[in-house]
Parts: structure tokens; C-alpha cells; sequence
């Protein structure tokens, strides 16, 4: 019998009845035959740090860390990995030995991970990449494929104000365009990446005509409600390559669960079938 203390992880957010991540962690603890516990925990923000503390003193491993409390975890660590600091928000806390807060971003490294896996050869340097959406999700996809060698990033975003923020956040590394000019430059990209909200649940839709997506285009979605969406079937059926964003969300839990349960998951179709119902 194995008489050690299980190991314990969580995932800290609010709301976080929502939230994807127990299943699967607990699915890869069951699968390498790990004695442990990734459990959800809904936190009032007043109270996000006490709860950090005590969950340190308990012997947790680490936690994930979701909205509202990705910018917070930066601020109470006591360690940032550099691609955290570049994106400027945190979604992975690794708790050390002596008790310190070690914070990571593990987002574009999903991102290109999952890509990666599809099609081994892709690369972003060849071409342009036209991001939709300035939000979180955008800031990590633009560090993203800064860090693979890009060097023809444009970002559209309805609110364009926040799209010139995320210019200067990246030292004009990225270019801003109009919202009104998707069609005319979706059709000169390599890569197009939405990283807005639309078409979660299939209640809204990306305003782009099926015929501006190059069919040597890449198309990535980070929604993955429903797996397919609007956006990713027109792409599809222009014979683009499509990437869906289930994949991004289980390669970024890969290195917290490597950090903190001492083994190095894979993304399987059970697991993708287990996540989808
Ligand atoms: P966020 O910070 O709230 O940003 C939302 C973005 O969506 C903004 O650019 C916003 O534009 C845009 N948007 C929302 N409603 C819109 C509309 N009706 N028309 C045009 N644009 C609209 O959210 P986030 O954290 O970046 O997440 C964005 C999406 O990515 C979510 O669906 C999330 O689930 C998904 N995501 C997936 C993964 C994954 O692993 N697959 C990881 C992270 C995020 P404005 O600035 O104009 O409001």
C-alpha cells in the first residue's frame, strides 16, 4: 500500500463550475497510476492570496490559476518565468520546496504545442499572421508566435483602442488594422487565428466571407464550444488547414502537471472525448 500523503493541485478561478480542468487532470492522474487530487475551487477575489497561503501550508503542489486572477498571481509571486512577464499575466503556479510562489504562462505554449502536433512542419516566420481579438488569449497567442521567429504579425480587434495597446505592450512588434479591412487582409494571411470570443456555443459568427480564407492558409480557433465552429467548418471546407482550440487547452496544462505531479501527460482522444461531453 502506498502509505505517502497524495499530491494536490487545484484550480483557483470565479466562476470555476466551468472549468475544464479537474476532469482533466484527474484523468491523466488515473491514467499514470498517481496517488492525487486536482480539485476546483471558487474564490472571491478579496480572498485570492489568503487562499494561495493556505493552500501552500497544506503541501500543495500548485494551482492554475483563471479569470479573475491571472494578473494577481503575478503580483504575488515570488518568481515569473519571462514568457509570463512578456504576456503580463499568469495561468500556472508551482509552488517549491521553500515555500515560494514560482508563476508561468503556459497559453503559447499551448498554442504552438498544439499546433506542433498536427502538422510537425509548421512554422510561422514564412508569411503573415492575422490575429482576431486583443484580449488575454490574444496577448499570449501574439507572444506566441513572436517567440517561433514571426515577423508579420497584424492584430484586428472591434475595439481598436485595445489593439493599440497590445502595439505598444509589444513594442510595435505587431500591426493594428481595422475591424472593417478583415476580409481584404484574411486573404493575404498564412495564419489566421481567432482569439475573440465569437462563435462560443455557436451563438455568434466571425463576419468573414468564406472565400478570403486562403486555401493555404492555417486556420486556428481558441473556441472549442462547439469543437468545430462556424469559422473552422468554412475553413475546412475552403480545404484550409484547421487547428481547433480543445488541443491548445490540453497542451497548456501539460507542464503544470508535469511540475506538480512529476510526469509528462498526453493528449489522447479519450481524453479529448471525455472533455467535449
Ligand atoms: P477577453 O480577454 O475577454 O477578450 C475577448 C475578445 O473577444 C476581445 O478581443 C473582444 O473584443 C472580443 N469580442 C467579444 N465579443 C465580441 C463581439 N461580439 N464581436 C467582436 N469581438 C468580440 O477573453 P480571452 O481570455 O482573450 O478569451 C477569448 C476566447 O478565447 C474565449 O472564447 C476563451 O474561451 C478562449 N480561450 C481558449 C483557450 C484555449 O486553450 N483553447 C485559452 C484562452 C482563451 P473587444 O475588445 O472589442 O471587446
Amino acid at each position: 500500500m502506498d502509505n505517502r500523503r497524495p499530491l494536490l493541485a487545484a484550480v483557483l478561478g470565479n466562476p470555476i463550475s466551468h472549468s475544464r480542468s479537474p476532469r482533466m487532470h484527474n484523468y491523466w492522474l488515473k491514467k499514470n497510476k498517481i496517488n492525487g487530487y486536482y480539485l476546483p475551487i471558487k474564490v472571491a477575489p478579496e480572498d485570492f492570496e489568503r487562499v494561495i497561503r493556505s493552500l501552500i501550508k497544506k503541501g500543495f503542489s500548485g494551482v492554475n490559476v483563471t479569470i479573475p486572477f491571472k494578473l494577481s498571481a503575478m503580483k504575488i509571486a515570488d518568481e515569473c518565468s519571462d514568457i509570463a512577464k512578456y504576456i503580463g499575466a499568469a495561468n500556472t503556479l508551482t509552488f517549491t520546496e521553500e515555500k515560494k510562489i514560482y508563476a508561468d504562462n503556459t497559453d503559447a505554449y499551448g498554442f504552438i504545442n498544439n499546433i506542433k502536433s498536427k502538422y510537425a512542419d509548421w512554422s510561422p516566420k514564412k508569411g503573415s499572421s492575422l490575429i482576431l481579438g486583443a484580449g488575454g488569449a490574444s496577448r499570449a497567442v501574439i507572444a506566441a508566435l513572436l517567440s517561433e521567429g514571426s515577423n508579420k504579425i497584424i492584430v484586428i480587434n472591434r475595439t481598436i483602442e485595445k489593439a493599440e495597446k497590445l502595439k505598444i505592450q509589444f513594442e510595435n512588434k505587431i500591426k493594428v488594422e481595422s475591424w472593417n479591412d478583415l476580409n481584404e487582409i484574411a486573404a493575404s494571411s498564412s495564419n489566421i487565428i481567432n482569439t475573440t470570443s465569437l462563435g462560443m456555443n455557436d451563438e455568434s459568427f466571425i463576419p468573414i466571407n468564406p472565400e478570403s480564407i486562403p486555401k493555404e492558409a492555417l486556420v486556428s480557433d481558441l473556441v472549442y464550444v462547439p469543437l468545430e465552429t462556424k469559422f473552422l467548418k468554412m475553413a475546412r471546407n475552403r480545404k484550409s488547414r484547421t487547428v481547433d482550440g480543445l488541443g491548445m487547452l490540453i497542451h497548456q496544462a501539460i507542464p503544470g502537471f508535469k511540475n506538480w505531479f512529476g510526469k509528462t501527460p498526453v493528449s489522447t482522444k479519450e481524453l479529448r472525448a471525455i472533455l467535449m461531453k
